[in-house]
């Protein structure tokens, strides 16, 4: 089911995309409408993984989005990926959040990781294994995900990662436990946030790695259910790790590099708010279509002539501008060392999108009425999607709110003691 007929793109029909964004756009908008949106009902009920909706992105060469051109990618910078993702969130949210895995894998460990610091021996160490890695996305169309959770505070960044590596003949052996890791089912390679184990020391969040481990690894296994309320076709079980070893190549940044980035560079945390600004669309072009008369399979009442539903789209529209607003400004922003200004922007747009794509959804449900809500229109899904947004570590809403607070009010080493 198609929500809309309007091509406008996900940043309205006056932002100036460059020659490159407004291809890509036009690539993924043809791609949701026709493709991903009539998959998205039958996966989310079957909570099954959206492989179909893949084996097109790898088609059209989407899954090297963020892989440097030199590599044989598109090379997109972050707020290409962000516009991007946003467009697929608007037909499918789960595609969009696991797209976000994966694209982002080769963000952090490609365009990103050129902005941070390493010794000449890193660089090069760091470069052999990111021909590896992005060989792997181009040539065989490998899919990464990004197991970072696991029940505790190290998502949260408040405590390193109880998943331990320890060092061993040309490698690593993992050992550990992740949960959520959304593609789980469908993933080559789970790239793993996880802390050295050094003798005789406590476990340091400035010693995290950031491993690739193969799916069919020894000592890997993915196990328990997954029947949650939204977001169902990420597909995001459990991971075990028993001892897995993985070679020195498997690291997708250098030792070190991985809390120099989560310091430096925070709008890397802010990368799964494209797909609820695409939600948010979604609820609102929904909302004026229905009001139109024009989803099948409903109508063929017009109910737009109602001044309370005209006053409710206003509603609607300006709550979006809102959030898209505050979205584009910081997707421009993401950078290496951002000013204190920056870095809050990013925390509130990531609330801003969280918060309110879970509204609009609300909203449009309770302007469209009882009609809408049916298992055969997809209002009820983006509702149950849009609701998981605000619970995404590290920058969940809760946690947004503690930051800016925090650090609105304390410059960096002032305590009150
Ligand atoms: C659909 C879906 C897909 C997901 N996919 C992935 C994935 O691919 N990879 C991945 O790593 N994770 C993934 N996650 C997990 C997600 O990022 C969170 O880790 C998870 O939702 C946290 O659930 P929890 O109950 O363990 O949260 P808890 O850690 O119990 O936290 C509950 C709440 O308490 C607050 N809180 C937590 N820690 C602190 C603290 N130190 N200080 C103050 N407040 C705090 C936060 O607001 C948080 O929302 C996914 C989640 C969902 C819903």
């Amino acid at each position: 089911m198609l929500v809309t007929d309007h091509p406008m793109p996900i940043c309205g029909d006056d932002y100036p995309l460059t020659v490159k964004q407004r291809a890509l756009m036009t690539l993924v908008h043809r791609l949701g409408r026709e493709s991903f949106a009539p998959r998205a009902t039958q996966l989310d009920r079957d909570a099954q993984f959206p492989f179909a909706n893949y084996a097109d992105m790898r088609r059209a060469g989407l899954l090297g989005l963020c892989v440097p051109e030199s590599h044989g990618g598109h090379g997109a910078d972050y707020a290409t990926y962000a516009l991007v993702s946003a467009e697929i969130g608007r037909y499918c949210g789960a595609t969009a959040l696991t797209f976000n895995m994966h694209v982002c894998t080769t963000l952090w460990s490609g365009l990103l990781s050129e902005d941070l610091d390493m010794s000449d021996e890193q660089r090069a160490s760091h470069q052999s294994c990111q021909h590896l890695h992005f060989d792997r996305v181009i040539r065989e169309g490998a899919i990464y995900a990004q197991p970072f959770s696991e029940g505790g505070a190290a998502a949260a960044g408040a405590a390193p990662f109880g998943t331990t590596a320890v060092r061993a003949e040309g490698g690593w052996r993992i050992s550990g436990k992740k949960i959520f890791a959304s593609l789980s089912d469908a993933a080559d390679y789970f790239g793993v946030l996880c802390t050295e184990r050094k003798p005789d020391t406590q476990l340091s969040r400035r010693d995290t790695l950031y491993l690739a481990v193969p799916r069919h690894a020894p000592g890997l296994t993915v196990e328990g259910t997954w029947d949650p309320l939204g977001m169902r076709a990420t597909v995001s079980r459990n991971l075990v790790f028993q001892d897995v070893f993985v070679p020195d190549e498997a690291a997708l940044m250098p030792q070190g590099l991985y809390f120099q980035a989560a310091t430096r560079w925070p709008h890397m945390f802010m990368t799964l708010s494209p797909t609820y600004m695409g939600i948010a669309q979604a609820a609102y072009d929904f909302t004026v279509a229905y009001l139109r008369g024009e989803i099948a399979g409903t109508g063929p009442v017009k109910r737009r002539q109602f001044a309370t539903k005209q006053i409710a789209v206003a509603e609607m529209f300006i709550k979006l501008e809102q959030t898209r607003n505050l979205f584009l400004r910081a997707i421009e922003d993401a950078r290496v060392d951002p000013s204190k200004s920056t870095r809050l922007r990013a925390y509130a747009a990531q609330y801003t999108i969280m918060e309110n794509a879970q509204d609009l959804a609300r909203l449009a449900i309770r302007t469209c009425g009882g009609q809408s809500m049916l298992k055969s229109l997809p209002l009820e899904r983006l509702y149950r999607d849009a609701r998981c947004g605000s619970l995404m570590l590290p920058w969940t809403a809760e946690l947004c709110m503690d930051r800016i607070g925090r650090e609105a009010l304390y410059e960096p080493g002032e305590t009150d003691a």
